[in-house]
């Protein structure tokens, strides 16, 4: 499977969500809290390791800075201060794939699931 590309990247600071169009027409929206919440940085890795997990930073949280690396993901810095993480395209992918509020109104978890 080719690693997802995107097309379009919009930043909605009002609404706090990341729009991310893919070049298979698909888009992921990604809500700035969620995407704090799932940093891979060392230090948060460490965190999420002991069991704790980055902390919920709120619904106030923003984006503040949006920095492409190397053209195979970016580097998002937050209005909390944390500024290391690096969100390559593939996770943003799956972020955007699993994120609740991407399909609010479906009582299924997965839309491929036929048991429900
Ligand atoms: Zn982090």
């Amino acid at each position: 499977m080719n690693s997802p590309t995107p097309v379009d990247i919009v930043d909605h600071q009002g609404s706090g969500v990341l729009e991310i169009g893919w070049a298979d027409g698909a888009t992921s929206r990604l809500p700035h809290r969620l995407l704090r919440m799932h940093c891979r940085c060392a230090a948060c890795e460490q965190q999420r390791r002991r069991g704790a997990g980055p902390r919920d930073a709120g619904a106030g949280l923003r984006l503040v800075r949006i920095d492409p690396v190397g053209g195979h993901a970016l580097n998002l810095a937050f209005s909390d201060g944390h500024d290391r993480g690096i969100y390559p395209w593939a996770l943003l992918r799956q972020l955007g794939a699993s994120s609740p509020t991407q399909q609010p109104d479906s009582p299924c978890p997965t839309p491929a699931s036929s048991a429900c």
